[in-house]
């Protein structure tokens, strides 16, 4: 099973393909986070993409286009895959299209979580993750079980994300409204487009998606 979580930054996209990966034993390939570990790597891809995630705009095409044909063409995809944060313009989703037209794969689902601009700053700008296994978390909406300690492995260390500060989020919200929501028509016409409440909790999401799959 092939899937895409489509919706704007802060919508629950991280925290839902989590879910799908754990429960569906799909691989997640979020974008964000593989251009995140090569800037820390300090590779060359990744000292490009530093500043550019900073300032809240997109990589180019072509660099994301190359990164993800790999990955769907690893072995470790074979079950299936989640992709968040990919495809972000209409030029990712046809490029998209002829690689897994070329691999023999097809996409399953698009779903898009649908959150309003109003709650999305708020949402963003309280997100926080477990430094050692990534886990997320947010202030107010998804605090650990004991302050300060990650539920899933008990590390102390917790960071935030650079560009989660309110003006590089809006660039990133007008981003999206500019070049990625045209992908929602594109994926309609397809007939394969599904929404979910994304301003539902966690689990009535998770729930939400889990319906859309067994249907
Ligand atoms: P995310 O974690 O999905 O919010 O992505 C963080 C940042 O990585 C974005 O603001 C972009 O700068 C970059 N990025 C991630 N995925 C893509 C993509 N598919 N196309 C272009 N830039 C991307």
């Amino acid at each position: 099973m092939n899937l895409i979580l489509l919706g704007p930054p802060g919508a629950g996209k991280g925290t839902q393909s989590d879910w799908l990966r754990d429960t569906y034993n799909l691989r997640k390939l979020a974008t964000g986070d593989i251009l995140r570990e090569a800037a820390a790597s300090g590779s060359d891809l990744g000292n490009h993409v530093k500043e550019i995630m900073a300032s809240g705009k997109l990589v180019s095409d072509d660099i994301m286009i190359n990164l993800i044909r790999e990955c769907i063409s690893a072995p470790s995809s074979a079950n299936g895959f989640i992709l968040d944060g990919f495809p972000r313009t209409l030029a990712q989703a046809e490029a998209l299209d002829t690689m897994l037209k070329e691999e023999g794969k097809k996409l399953n689902h698009v779903i898009e979580l649908e959150v309003d601009d109003a709650i999305l700053v708020g949402r963003i700008s309280g997100r926080y993750s477990c430094a050692k296994c990534g886990a997320g978390y947010h202030d107010d909406y998804r605090k650990p079980a004991k302050v300060g300690v990650c539920d899933s492995c008990g590390s102390v260390e917790f960071s935030r994300r650079e560009d989660d500060n309110a003006s590089t989020v809006s660039k990133r919200l007008e981003g999206y409204h500019a070049m990625t929501a045209p992908l929602l028509p594109y994926y309609e016409t397809r007939g394969i487009l599904k929404s979910v409440d994304g301003m539902a909790g966690i689990d009535e999401v998770s729930r939400q998606l889990k319906a859309i799959l067994a249907a």
